[in-house]
């Protein structure tokens, strides 16, 4: 069996994203296109508010009308407009949001107003456009309101239904199927014998696929054994546009996955040169009886190294094909509140936590960082980019820490 090169971390990054396009678009129901992108650019059709629309409960009145007291001679609710016409002299008792009546140029808080016998008067001067919402006045017709391009969130979607616009163009969400494979690995739930251990990976990777605005299918759990395996990786290929194994890609006598990926696609990577998740394989499928190319993430089987990978390589992946332009997590600078002993032989990501304090970020590595122990991913919000050299870092270095708590913005 041949050993892959290591891969430098920022030339297998480069790698995936060379070799990932985005997904083809499909229009969706405006309130289903939550954390989608945006496949077109949006145009009002109708102005908002549509109508000159009070902005108080009081009362619609002509601002230049000279007279003290008014008569109230009818009522505007928010809702269908009243025949009602306001002349000199007149007051129509109006609701945030109705419609202003013809005549009336300016509304007057009912807290500015004071009311006695059907009659109200003000208590300051009334000018003209008061407390009325133009039409058009927080969207104008025919005005861009959103580009294609657009992360859909909260504000967009309440954009698209003011805008009347119930169906929207967008990215396509990546489908990933997920495998784990070994015949060590047992479902959560079932009975457990001596040498088993249970499946973390798979639900721990199908949870950051869905995080990551994905999809996930499962494919079980399959042994070290071939042609399940083969026939595993057929399914994946064939429903997913992505296809995830944990597992089976170090140099053990039944770590087949590797062998697999290279039967299906051509691999572009196969260690990575980042700790942990050094045993990591990238390979693409590019075959006429798929619609379009199929990327496979062979992922190790430590639980934290896979996590780790999925972060760092996947994630990425999965939000160009979903549109994203912003790939990658914020980072800020961290001073350590420990010594940190290392090997510093790969770009390491310890796992820690993050902590404003004194106007600067203190970072706080979570206990032992073997990766096996998800226990050091718990909980964690950042992880330390420490890049290849130092063996030892010291307590109040500064180090990069990469905010796996927050949004890409980069
Ligand atoms: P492997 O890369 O297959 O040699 O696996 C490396 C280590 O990760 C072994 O200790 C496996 O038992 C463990 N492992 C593999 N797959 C899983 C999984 N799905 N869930 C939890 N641990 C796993
Ligand atoms: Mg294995």
């Amino acid at each position: 069996m041949n050993l892959y090169p290591l891969t430098p971390f920022e030339e297998a990054l480069d790698l995936v994203l060379q070799y990932t396009t985005r997904l083809d678009v499909e229009k969706v129901t405006f309130h289903d296109a939550l954390g989608r992108v945006l496949a077109e650019d949006v145009y009002a059709t109708e102005p908002l508010p549509p109508f000159q629309a009070s902005a108080m409960d009081g009362f619609a009145v002509i601002a230049e009308d000279p007279a003290s007291w008014r008569e109230i001679v009818g009522d505007q609710w928010a809702g269908p407009a009243e025949a009602l016409t306001v002349l000199p002299g007149h007051a129509v008792r109006i609701t945030t949001g109705a419609p202003l009546p013809p005549g009336a140029d300016a509304v007057v808080p009912v807290e500015n107003s004071r009311e006695s016998d059907g009659r109200v008067r003000f208590d300051r001067a009334v000018r003209r456009g008061d407390n009325v919402r133009p039409i058009g006045e927080d969207i104008a017709a025919r005005q861009l309101v959103l580009s294609a391009g657009t992360a859909i969130g909260p504000a967009e979607i309440g954009l698209l239904a003011s805008t009347n616009r119930v169906q929207v163009l967008a990215y396509r969400r990546p489908t990933v199927a997920v495998l784990s494979t070994g015949s060590e690995i047992v479902e959560p739930g079932a009975p457990i014998a001596p040498g088993q251990i249970r499946d973390s990976n798979r639900y721990a990777i199908m949870s950051s696929v869905l995080q990551a605005g994905g999809t996930p299918l499962s494919l079980g759990i399959v042994p070290d054994e071939e042609t399940a395996l083969r026939d595993a990786f057929r399914q994946g290929l064939e429903q997913a546009d992505v296809f995830i194994s944990s597992g089976g890609v170090s140099m053990g006598e039944r770590d087949l996955s590797r062998g697999l990926i290279e039967e299906w696609g051509t691999v572009h990577f196969g260690q990575v040169k980042q700790k942990p998740g050094r045993p990591t394989i990238f390979a693409t499928v590019d075959r006429p009886e798929f619609s379009h190319r199929r990327l496979i993430f062979g992922l190790p089987g430590f639980p934290v190294a896979s996590l780790v990978s999925f972060e760092n390589l996947v994630r990425p992946a999965l939000r160009k094909m979903a549109g994203h332009t912003h790939l990658f997590r914020p980072t800020v600078k961290a001073r350590l509140t420990h010594a940190i002993q290392r090997k510093g032989n790969r770009v390491e990501f310890q796992r820690a936590q993050l902590e404003w304090r004194d106007g600067e970020w203190h970072a706080t590595v979570a206990g032992l960082q073997t990766s096996g122990r998800l226990l050091s991913l718990a909980g964690a919000n950042a992880l330390l980019r420490l890049p290849i050299g130092a063996k030892r870092l010291e307590r109040d270095d500064i180090v990069i820490a990469v905010r796996i708590d927050q949004p890409e913005t980069e």
